[in-house]
Formats: C-alpha cells, structure tokens, sequence
C-alpha cells in the first residue's frame, strides 16, 4: 500500500483571510436635517453618511475609510417618499431603496430606463438597502444609475448649512469618489424631470457575469422627437466606467441631430462614444477592451433607441 502523501500545512499569511470587521464607530441616527448639518461641520472628514450601507460598510470593512462618526440618514422626513407629477417629474427621497424605485407604478410606467438602469445593480437582496442616492453620492465611475441620471438630465438637490442646494447632476461628479457636495451638505432628493412626449431609452452594461458585477462599461441612450434639429430627433448618450467619473458624450449627441438618421450615422456616433472614452485597465477589463465595447454597446444602445422611436411615428 503506498504511504498517504504528505500534507503541508499552508502557512496562516499564504491563506486568504478572513476580513476582520468593522473598525469601531459611534452610530446617530438622525431625524432633523439641521441636526445632520451641525454633526457634519463639527465632526469634518470623521464623519460619514449612511443610507442602505452597500458602499460605506464595505468601505470600512477593507480599511478604506475608519469615520468616528456615521450617521443614519434614512429617517429624515421626505428621505423614503417616492412623488411622481406629470408637470415637475419625478422626486426621490436620496434613501429610497432600488428596489422600492423599480416597483413603483409612475417608475414603471413614466422612466422605464431608471428601471433598467437599477436592475443591473448587483442582486434584488442587495438592492432591497441600496439605494440610487447612496450611488450618486459614492461616485464610482462604475455607478449604474449616473449614465441614466446623465441622460434624464436629474437634479440633485443638497440640504446644508445654507438650506437648498440643487447640483444638475452633470456638476454633480467631480472625480473618483468626488463629488460636488461641499462641508456640511447631503443629498436630500433626486428629481428627474418629465422626459419629453415619445421618447426611448435603454441602458446596457457589460459586466463579467450575467449578475451582480461592477460594469466593465454602461451606456445609455435617450432618444426623442425635436423638430429644432436638422434630423428631427435628439439623442442624449451617457457612459459609466470608462473615465474618472460617469459621462455625457456630446459629440454623438451632436451627430445625430445635425443628420438624417442613418445606419452609418449610428455607426460614427457610437465611433464618438469609443473616442470619447478614456477608460483605464483593472482587473475587471483592459482599457482597449473597455473601448471597443463602448462604441460595441454605444450601437446597440443607439440601435435600440431608434427602432423605438421609429415604431412611434
Ligand atoms: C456585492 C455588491 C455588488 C454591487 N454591485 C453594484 C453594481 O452592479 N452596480 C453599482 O452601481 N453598484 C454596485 N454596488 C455598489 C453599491 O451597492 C451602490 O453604489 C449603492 O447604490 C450604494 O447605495 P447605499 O444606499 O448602500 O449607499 P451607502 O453605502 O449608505 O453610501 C454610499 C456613499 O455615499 C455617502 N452618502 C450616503 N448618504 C449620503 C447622502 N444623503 N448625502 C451625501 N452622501 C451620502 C456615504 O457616506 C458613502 O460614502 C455593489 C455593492 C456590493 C456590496
């Protein structure tokens, strides 16, 4: 009988460790804006804001951020209410989760690119605490939402120590994990007015698996009737993951309504989107591939789109 091999014990630093927890932290949960106001001025860069806690926990559990302080924000008045008037649009309490937005009836029926846009985030247990708010304020290049809060042309609207701030959310982003947000301010609501009459939109993001996986690269188009431009449409194009911050791709934007649209014109505004990225390799894909899958899905975005908006006339 041969002898059993023998077996080498893995030293414990060859084994991947286990994670080890929340550095510890003072946990408010606050019910007044003022209050959020004056904990964040007092506490500075140790404080730090919780909605549904998908970013920020994980965050401080790799040691990427250690705040003293966190504060809940989710039972501030207005912050879980869901309003939709035909007239102003949508408005979204910052920590109404992504789940309770995609089931919403006026989501559903009035901003189905939203919904898609929020379907692509990690799995339906994750996005019952995520929240598209805590996605915009995270600032990751990678955000789902943002290419679809670009498109719809979303305001973001911060309570501080001034009261009210409305941020366009194309000022919204100002770098990785960047945002315009200044000393004493959150975000409060989104509100993402009422797309024009006939209008389509898609969003579609490649990641490395079907579900749940950052976006190697999103793209989102909206399309719709405008008889000012010479092609009688106007498109907005928006992209995640290709450059420091989610981005607006005006030079496609322009293209298509300078032009009749054709196949070829759908072509060069999705070469623009390619050009228009500035993406990086990570281990999630190469910059080159990232490019080319940019003007791939820029296309069928744009493809998508259009045949819509055909079928409308
Ligand atoms: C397993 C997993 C998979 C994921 N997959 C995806 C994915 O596919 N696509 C994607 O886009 N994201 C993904 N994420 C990231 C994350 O789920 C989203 O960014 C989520 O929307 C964050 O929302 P939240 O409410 O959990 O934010 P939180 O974690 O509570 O907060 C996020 C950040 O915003 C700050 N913040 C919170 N509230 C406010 C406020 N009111 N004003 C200002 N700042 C505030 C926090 O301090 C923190 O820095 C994934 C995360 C995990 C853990």
């Amino acid at each position: 009988m041969s002898a059993a091999p023998k077996v080498t014990p893995t030293a414990p630093s060859m084994l991947a460790m286990p994670s080890p927890g929340l550095p510890p932290f003072d946990y408010v949960r606050v019910n007044h804006p003022g209050k959020v106001v004056r904990l964040l001025l007092e506490h500075g860069d140790n404080a730090r804001l919780l909605m549904g806690g998908t970013d920020i926990f994980v965050q401080m559990r790799d040691g990427v951020l250690a705040p003293q302080i966190v504060i809940d924000l989710k039972r501030l008045p207005g912050m879980t209410n869901i309003r939709y008037d035909p007239a102003r649009g949508l408005t979204v309490g910052a920590a109404v989760s992504m789940n309770a937005l995609a089931a919403h009836p006026a989501v559903i029926a009035h901003y189905p690119l939203l919904v898609q846009a929020v379907e692509t985030v990690a799995s339906y247990q994750l996005r019952s605490r995520a929240t598209m708010g805590g996605n915009l304020c995270n600032a990751s290049p990678a955000a789902d939402t943002a290419p679809a809060a670009l498109v719809l042309e979303t305001r973001c609207v911060a309570w501080g120590p001034d009261g009210e701030r409305v941020i366009p959310v194309k000022d919204f982003f100002l770098g990785v994990r960047r945002t315009a947000l200044q000393p004493g301010e959150f975000l409060a609501r989104i509100e993402i007015p009422t797309p024009p009459d006939g209008w389509a939109g898609r969003y579609i993001k490649l990641g490395r698996n079907a579900g749940g996986d950052l976006a190697i690269v999103g793209v989102a188009v909206m399309g719709y009737p405008d008889h000012s431009t010479s092609s009688g449409y106007r498109f907005k194009v928006a992209l995640a993951s290709v450059a420091p911050t989610p981005i607006r791709v005006p030079e496609a934007e322009a293209i298509l309504s300078a032009n009749p649209i054709t196949e070829d014109l759908l072509a060069q505004a999705a070469r623009a989107a390619e050009d228009t990225a500035k993406p990086i390799d990570d281990l999630r894909g190469s910059a080159r591939y990232r490019k080319a899958m940019t003007r791939n899905l820029a296309r069928r975005a744009l493809d998508d789109v259009w045949h819509e908006l055909r079928k409308e006339r």
